[in-house]
């Protein structure tokens, strides 16, 4: 076990080295629709946030006073199930004193996460928090009937205050999109792409998923550069880019073709992005509402790569820092860390093995036609073997977790919160996501969001 600590810890030290230089070598690939405007100088330089050392701040945050809510941060972990943070402590050592530092977070509670039929998957469980409203898998923006209802985003923009979806995974997926558009079906990205272009009132929508706005693009229905500029778009697939975005009307931004692979020294990180993200949006005096997923986290888990799950909850939780030192400073400010569903049915490895053997000759054929038709054990173990090949230097039967499945799980999930309000959220009677979506909502306006009734539904 401690090899297998050392070697994750140096896996993580020499990614860092290769993330920073990379920075400096990085050339991107295709021409742009548009560029950021380079006439008007920037309204205003971003104010940076403070770096108070972490500790400091995590030893306070039980004791902090919060006032008025002005803005709220809800990060997503996609299919972060409940083991995922022991694990990733257990493999990486934590990040502070043996823990993540979300672990911090005063109020928590088990969230179960819904559906209204079979598995919870990223659309029916980003709608339930992005709307309060439990709805159907595939899914986007729309209650059980099919019909669309406000999301949190559209809210907070009625109220004058600014939005954003980040990502590290493609933004046409279902959990960035369930933020920003509405649709029947999660599966026809590129049209989740036109949505985003020409419905969402998002104003900064960023991550990979530039594979499918190019398909978009190629196919010639309209001259998005005009429709760009005159609808004060920014759209662009270069970090510079984001950085140099003088704030004004939306920004699109899609670094990557499809998710962030740490181990393949993607740039920027999702704490860049949140960062960058978090200095923009909150020059609004009214405020903001963020959404931040670490929705990479989700691929890898399918893959059962649990090395993989450990980085990428390492480059979650410092996602989460950068709102935490934002919170620290601005206490009107709201943080949320939860998950819409459990990816993977990951396990300590006694209990998984027992499982594993019991299950061994299972060759359950799922209905989940969207993603994986074959959820049998042989294709845990197959995924197993992959990921120990992608990582010769840890031995993979020394791993303390493990996954069951490379499908969703209805297994619940957590919530972490700090924030006025959030200690309350957690004493909701059997709660589940769509109450924190109705929470969110409510705390942005004053008023009730979402559905009216105790299930969901309606
Ligand atoms: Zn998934």
């Amino acid at each position: 076990m401690k090899n297998v600590l050392l070697k994750s810890i140096s896996l993580i030290i020499l990614a860092v080295i290769m993330t920073v230089s990379f920075v400096a070598c990085q050339t991107d690939v295709t021409p742009q629709p548009t560029e950021a405007p380079a006439t008007e100088a920037p309204t205003e330089v971003p104010t940076e946030i403070p770096v108070t050392p972490m500790e400091q701040i995590l030893a306070e945050l039980a004791t902090l006073q919060f006032g008025e809510i002005k803005n709220v941060i809800l990060y997503i972990g996609d299919g972060m199930g409940q083991n995922h943070v022991p694990a990733t402590d257990a493999i990486t050592g934590g990040r502070y004193d043996g823990k993540l530092a979300f672990e911090y977070l005063p109020n928590t509670a088990i969230v179960k996460t819904v559906c209204t039929e079979g598995e919870p998957d990223s659309a029916s469980g980003g709608t339930a928090l992005s709307t309060g409203y439990k709805g159907k898998r595939k899914q986007l923006g729309l209650n059980n009937k099919g019909e669309e209802v406000q999301n949190v985003v559209e809210l907070a923009k009625s109220l004058g205050k600014s939005t954003g979806a980040i990502t590290s995974e493609s933004i046409v997926d279902a959990t960035p999109a369930a933020f920003t558009i509405h649709s029947k079906d999660r599966s026809d990205e590129s049209k989740i792409a036109q949505l985003q272009i020409e419905n969402s009132v998002c104003d900064i929508i960023m991550g990979g998923g530039k594979a499918k706005y190019d398909e978009l693009f190629a196919r010639n229905e309209k001259d998005y550069n005009a429709y760009f500029s005159e609808n004060n778009i920014t759209y662009t697939a270069k970090w510079d880019d984001v950085l140099a975005w003088n704030g004004q009307g939306r920004l699109i931004a899609t670094m990557t073709d499809d998710y962030w692979y740490f181990d393949r020294d993607m740039t920027p990180t999702l704490a860049e992005m949140t960062e960058q993200t978090i200095k923009v949006l909150s020059q609004n005096e009214k405020g903001f509402f963020l959404m931040v997923e670490g929705g990479a986290l989700d691929e890898v888990a399918h893959n059962t790569n649990l090395m993989e799950v450990a980085r990428h909850m390492t480059a979650f939780d410092k996602a989460i820092e950068v709102g935490l030192r934002y919170a620290y400073e601005n206490k009107d400010t709201i943080i949320i860390v939860t998950a819409d569903h459990n990816t993977g049915g990951l396990l300590p490895k006694a209990e998984a093995d027992e499982y594993i053997e019991k299950h061994q000759k299972d060759n359950y054929i799922s209905n989940d036609e969207w993603c994986w038709t074959n959820t049998g054990i042989h294709c845990v173990l197959e995924g197993e073997r992959i990921a120990q090949e992608d990582n010769p230097d840890v031995d993979w039967s020394t791993l303390p977790y493990r996954f069951t499945t490379i499908a969703h799980t209805s297994d619940d999930v957590n919530v972490w919160a700090i924030g006025p309000g959030t200690a309350e959220l957690m004493t909701t009677e059997k709660l589940a996501s769509f109450h924190i979506g109705k929470f969110i909502g409510k705390a942005l306006s004053g008023s009730e969001f979402g559905s009216t009734d105790s299930k969901g539904v309606k």
